[in-house]
């Protein structure tokens, strides 16, 4: 599992980042594990606009998900400078079905994220709305801090599909949040997360 995410990620920030989280597994197994970036407090602007009515609609979705969950809150904006921007990419991999792309600032803390769903890959594989709407819950949950799952029953499963946002997601982002962040090792970092299609 740890060599296949390493090749998955291809980014040295991941592999640090994951040393920090098989320590913390010890303790916390059932927990979706999650790194040291994130925002400065559980809030962050997010644009939906750039995208299709269909793709809006379910990037809102998953919103709506995430700040009924209680633990973060995402605030709609049609604003470029949001602090997360979201979109639709064809050119990605056909064997992915989103990507988030992570930037943080000199103090340490994330300053912009792009997350993106990729249509074809998406429409080529049978995804259901819904189904696209976990993908999307997933992309939002790295946009917000958090890993890979390697466990099925999680949005964070990398090639989540069938799961919504579960409990061990919440109780992640909850700990992630009351955490004292690691601005040493996160100041200007830029962390890529790819997420491999699954077949049915
Ligand atoms: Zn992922």
């Amino acid at each position: 599992m740890l060599k296949k995410f390493i090749k998955i990620s291809g980014s040295i920030v991941i592999i640090t980042t994951l040393l920090i989280v098989t320590s913390l597994a010890v303790s916390a197994a059932e927990i979706t594990p999650h790194g040291t970036a994130r925002w400065e407090s559980a809030t962050a602007t997010i644009n939906t606009s750039n995208n299709s009515a269909k793709y809006q609609k379910i990037w809102n979705k998953a919103v709506t998900a995430w700040n009924q969950t209680g633990v973060f809150e995402f605030v709609l904006t049609s604003d470029s400078s949001a602090q997360i921007n979201t979109s639709t990419n064809t050119s990605l991999s056909g064997s992915y079905t989103g990507m988030t792309y992570i930037t943080t600032g000199s103090d340490g803390y994330m300053q912009s994220v792009t997350s993106e769903l990729n249509p074809q890959t998406l429409a080529a594989y049978d995804y259901s709305t819904a189904e696209k709407v976990n993908v999307a819950e997933h992309e939002l949950g790295h946009a917000l801090g958090l890993l890979h799952n390697p466990n099925r029953a999680s949005v964070m499963f990398a090639a989540n599909r069938y799961y919504s946002i579960q409990k061990v997601d919440t109780q992640s982002v909850q700990q992630l949040y009351a955490t004292q962040m690691d601005q040493v090792s996160m100041r200007n970092k830029k962390i890529i997360f790819r997420d491999p299609v699954n077949v049915k």
